[in-house]
């Protein structure tokens, strides 16, 4: 599952420093950190999903990834926590892991409607989605709260997937930066290990995805506000894009050296849709 030695890192050398994750420069075999360099696509089911057609969908996924085995990407779908429980078992052994879309920063206790991150590691879920947009939208959320959740979930063995991103009126008056950074500051705690999701809030849902160029921009940004934060192991974070990826737009995003996969929404409830973004990940 893990990046070739010698292939193609998600950030430049040239301006970061060799890959802390390669072999040949770290001189160890390290499956622990091998994750680090792993590309990985995120499927994002939103409130979408009843009994019959999640099973459908993932039987789809599932058949589609044994007969053209995709080796070297990490495959995750989220779908809602309504249906962790009956997709677990069939995902069990196969090469796609189970996210949820959220979780509390409690281990228990009078949080009526929510759900603890021991509850999701119980059923089997390794990733969680944090700080999505619709989140910070829809409930309020912010950076502290989603840094306290991200704490959680590491804490119980999840990994946590951070989104970040502008608003299209933080992007028109020019505060795309800032607020990203605002983001990274607040919402990634100390000794962060997790993946963190760039997703330009105007892209999301609306089938407009950033240009290559501007993810380049912004990514690299971000790289840099990781490595300013972090240290060393900010440099090897991996870094997503999300918004409006699609079957025809994914290899030229994939394509971006500093971009480590894809958070995708819609797309990802199309099971050839979704299967054509995994399979537009580079060669590794
Ligand atoms: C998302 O839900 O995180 C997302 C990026 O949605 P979409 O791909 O539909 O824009």
């Amino acid at each position: 599952m893990c990046r070739q030695k010698g292939t193609k890192p998600f950030y430049s050398e040239d301006v970061f420093g060799p890959d802390l994750n390669d072999e040949a420069t770290s001189g160890q075999v390290s499956q622990e950190r091998c994750p680090m360099t792993t590309p990985i696509i995120v499927g994002n089911w939103k409130m979408n999903g009843l009994s019959a057609d999640s099973a459908d969908r993932v039987k789809a996924l599932l058949a589609a990834l044994a007969s053209q085995p995709v080796a070297g990407t990490e495959i995750v779908i989220c779908p809602p926590f309504t249906q962790l429980a009956l997709l677990a078992p069939q995902l069990k052994g196969s090469p796609v892991a189970l996210g949820a879309q959220n979780c509390h920063m409690d281990e228990k206790g009078a949080h009526t409607g929510d759900i603890a991150p021991g509850m999701l590691t119980d059923l089997g879920v390794t990733h969680v989605i944090l700080g999505h947009s619709e989140r910070r939208r829809d409930h309020g959320e912010v950076d502290e709260t989603v840094r306290e959740k991200a704490v959680a979930a590491a804490k119980a063995g999840l990994t946590p997937i951070v989104c970040i991103g502008e608003t299209e009126d933080q992007r028109q008056s020019g505060e795309a930066q800032d607020t990203i950074g605002w983001q990274i500051k607040g919402s990634l705690p100390d000794g962060f290990t997790g993946v963190v999701a760039y997703e330009p809030v105007w892209a999301i849902g609306t089938g407009l995805a950033a240009t290559p160029e501007d993810i380049q921009t912004t990514v690299a940004f971000i790289r840099a506000e990781l490595v300013r934060q972090f240290g060393e192991s900010g440099k090897t974070l991996r870094i997503l894009y999300g918004g409006s990826v699609d079957a025809g737009n994914a290899a030229s995003i994939l394509a971006i050296p500093e971009v480590a996969g894809a958070l995708v929404g819609g797309a990802s409830l199309k099971p050839d849709a979704f299967l054509s973004i995994i399979r537009a990940v580079p060669a590794h």
